[in-house]
């Protein structure tokens, strides 16, 4: 049986980077300058006879001056669509406005899927004890099915995303 889940966020989050973390793989490319990831990429988890397909998405945009933006919007928006599950990255304790656009992207039909908040680049977090009560607050944004303090880059609770993913099967 196979499942779909998104990996949602605006740019530079870390999309990519937990993708290729999730596959073992570099099947998405990554790097430090944003809008690298243009179109949907597509990445199969396979366990036995199980299967977890995971979407990359381009980062979402709040300007939509830009036809290219606003193409790379209409990707990352119809890949929510029909999937049992959104994986919403955000980079650390760095909060911003094109994140909260994202979030209200996500909850229309939210009902229909589960929404899980990857906090990422947690290696990056010099005050460790800020981050618990930082995770708290950001559950007061929108009712999450799980929030995940991970690191894409090293792997750190990426397991966890995998665990969630499979549940969803
Ligand atoms: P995307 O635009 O959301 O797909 O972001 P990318 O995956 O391309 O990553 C953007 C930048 O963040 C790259 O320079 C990555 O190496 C870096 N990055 C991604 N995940 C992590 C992480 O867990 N820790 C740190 N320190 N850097 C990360
Ligand atoms: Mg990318």
């Amino acid at each position: 049986y196979c499942g779909m889940v998104a990996i949602v966020g605006r740019p530079n989050v870390g999309k990519s980077t937990l993708l290729n973390q999730l596959l073992g793989q570099k099947v998405s490319i990554t790097s430090r300058k944003p809008q690298t990831t243009r179109h949907r990429i597509m990445g199969i988890h396979t366990d036995g006879d199980s299967q977890v397909v995971f979407i990359d998405t381009p980062g979402l945009h709040m300007e939509e001056k830009r036809a290219i933006n606003r193409l790379m919007n209409r990707a990352a928006s119809s890949s929510i669509a029909d999937v049992c599950m959104v994986i919403f990255v955000v980079d650390g304790m760095h909060w911003t406005a094109d994140d909260e656009m994202v979030l209200n992207k996500l909850r229309r039909g939210a009902d229909e899927r589960k929404t899980v908040l990857a906090v990422n680049k947690v290696d990056h977090i010099k005050d460790k004890e800020a981050l618990f009560p930082y995770l708290q607050e950001l559950g007061q944004k929108f009712p999450f099915d799980e929030i995940v303090p991970i690191s894409a880059k090293s792997g750190t609770n990426v397991g966890k995303l995998l665990s969630l993913a499979r549940q969803c099967l």
